[in-house]
């Protein structure tokens, strides 16, 4: 359904008019947050972060805009975790350091996961932090929330429903029907049955798969390839999967203790989740099993297992280092086998397939890709949408967690199920939808937008810092300095010093140098405007012209610095302005 998209900010809060507000998760694949509104009230549920583009050069973490949230921060009663994965619960930290949260409820894994996240920033204080059980219920301000148990692939997930003045809404969180989990927790189907009986206003559902038909097979299917794997390798075996694939981890670690090999976990996160997830009960395994990985050159080849982070090619990970053959304890040698667990995502392709290539260059045997019977996702495909369609019976539908694209199938998905056209709403981050028993209308934007991290410094980047990065990344840099006396004559320069430039076919840099030397000369004999011209001025003149100059005459279209001197009678100044004028476009 198209939509008039309305100007941000003409949201009236504080009426009786349920307002669900997706603050991230829609059209991209990533930082689940959204917001529930009614009267003084508002819910959160979920507050995740994504993961940069590859063009997003020097950005580690990308969050939602939140000052929504800020603006309204005495309206907000509570956040409700379906689960514990990043791009569910790791914008929490960021969200704390501006403002509070009253009390956060969630599983025990992600609460035990978030604890160590708010304790690194200090943030204790900032809210109060609750385990639920399954089924259990809890009162966020107007709204009574219970937490059901659902199937994905980190354990302890939940589905939610939500009962507010308006009605009841159920939202999936992330979920498969896996009908013979790892762990035995099985989906709770009944409550979904129970709420669909007692009537479900609106259904909020992950379409991360919709483009995919059929049923995800079972987390148990895995296991099988995997003891095949153990059975016959001959030498080390290196797995890698996502680092909160707590099913995965689990299903290593039983094959380790089959096949009597002995662990060593690469990645601080894995071993963080391995060690809370073992504390909270979600996985056992005997103390003697893992080794660290300075002990490992002591056992036999066939004796060991390494689990490590590193499934995305990210290029700090051990899997990656192991494979460029940077890595100081871990080398691969010849009747390895590399099993890839997990399968890459969108963006990530091409640095898995880099790692990929250098393990087999290296000798290993490397398992990987869709058909290889190593992953299977957490999310479900098309049968099962449908099947949680039927269950909740929903009036109102609202597809959550996909690019645009897989919101629109999955909107057309709950039609075919029986749920009325004009009762689907696909929405984009921001967009305010006002329900009523009868009726929905998407009405307003809030304001909303992207912040982009650097987490080594905390830092906020601005997104002109990011695109400055991208063009001297693509172009490279000429920078020129020129110093000028008071007739604004060229006393000495201009200088060009260039980095990252790339020269027309046939020409050596220093004709290129001279190319550009002549025309900073030219730009200012034919010039004689530039007399009135402020030096911050004249460097933003000269750099314009440049421009121009680079694109009809050279082909190139580089990021261009200029430094103006000027020497009058009182001495020579530069411009501190012009020296920091780097043109942004
Ligand atoms: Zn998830």
């Amino acid at each position: 359904m198209a939509v008039e998209k309305t100007e941000p900010g003409k949201v009236e809060l504080g009426t009786n008019v349920l307002k669900i507000i997706p603050i991230g998760g829609l059209g991209e694949i990533g930082k689940n947050t959204l917001a529930i509104c009614y009267g003084d009230d508002i819910m959160l549920v979920d507050a995740g972060l994504a993961f940069p583009n590859e063009d997003m050069i020097g950005v580690d973490l990308v969050l939602p805009d939140i000052s929504f949230l800020v603006e309204n921060q005495d309206r907000v009663k509570g956040l409700a975790v379906t689960h514990g994965h990043e791009d569910h619960i790791g914008g929490i930290p960021f969200i704390l350091k501006e403002m509070s949260i009253p009390v956060i409820y969630g599983p025990a894994l992600a609460i035990g996961l978030l604890e160590g996240k708010l304790k690194e920033g200090g943030l204790e204080s900032k809210t109060v932090m609750r385990k639920v059980r399954p089924r259990q219920k809890v009162k966020i301000g107007c709204f009574t929330v219970q937490f059901i148990r659902c199937t994905h692939s980190i354990a302890d997930s939940f589905s939610l429903i939500i009962d507010t003045p308006v009605g009841k809404l159920i939202h999936t969180g992330d979920f498969k029907f896996d009908f013979t989990p790892v762990d035995g927790e099985l989906f709770d189907i009944a409550s979904l049955t129970k709420a669909a009986e007692e009537g479900v206003l609106l259904l909020m559902s992950d379409s991360t798969n919709t483009e995919r038909d059929g049923f995800t097979p079972s987390e148990k299917t895995v296991w099988k390839r995997i003891n095949e794997i153990f059975s016959s390798a001959p030498k080390r075996i290196i797995v890698t999967t996502f680092a909160s694939n707590v099913h995965r981890i689990r299903q290593v670690l039983q094959a380790a203790m089959k096949y009597d090999r002995k662990v060593s976990i690469l990645g601080r996160s894995m071993l963080n989740l391995a060690g809370i997830a073992r504390e909270l009960g979600y996985m056992t395994f005997p103390d003697g099993l893992l080794i660290p990985i300075d002990q490992i050159s002591k056992l036999p080849h066939n004796k060991v297992v390494i689990l490590t982070t590193g499934s995305q090619g990210e290029p700090l990970s051990a899997l990656t280092r192991i494979a460029n053959d940077e890595h100081k304890q871990i080398k691969i040698i010849q009747g390895d086998t590399v099993i890839i667990s997990a399968t890459p995502i969108p963006g990530n392709e091409r640095s898995i397939s880099n790692t990929i290539n250098a393990l087999f260059m290296r000798g290993a045997d490397v398992i990987y890709g869709r058909d290889a019977g190593v992953h299977v996702s957490g999310h479900a495909c098309r049968e099962e949408q449908k099947l949680m369609i039927n269950l909740c019976k929903p009036k109102f539908f609202m597809p959550v967690h996909g690019e645009y694209r897989m919101l629109v199938l999955h909107s057309a998905l709950a039609q075919e199920c029986g749920v009325e056209p004009q009762n689907c709403f696909v929405m984009e981050n921001s967009d305010v939808l006002e329900l009523n028993k009868d009726k929905g209308v998407i009405n307003g934007r809030i304001k909303g937008g992207i912040i982009l991290v650097d987490s080594s410094r905390a830092y906020h980047i601005n997104e002109e810092i990011v695109d400055e990065r991208r063009h001297l990344a693509d172009d490279g840099l000429v920078t020129v300095a020129l110093t000028l006396d008071d007739d604004r004559q060229i006393i000495v320069g201009p200088d060009i010093s260039l980095k990252g430039i790339i020269f027309p076919r046939g020409m050596s840099p220093e004709e290129f140098v001279g190319k550009v030397q002549s025309e900073v000369r030219n730009i200012l004999y034919v010039n004689p405007t530039i007399d009135a011209l402020s030096e911050e001025e004249l460097s933003h003149f000269i750099q314009g012209a440049l421009d121009g100059f680079f694109a009809e005459k050279m082909r190139a279209r580089p990021l261009v610095q200029v430094i103006v001197h000027q020497v009058s009678s009182t001495g020579a100044k530069t411009s501190q302005k012009a020296a920091k004028s780097i043109e942004t476009k």
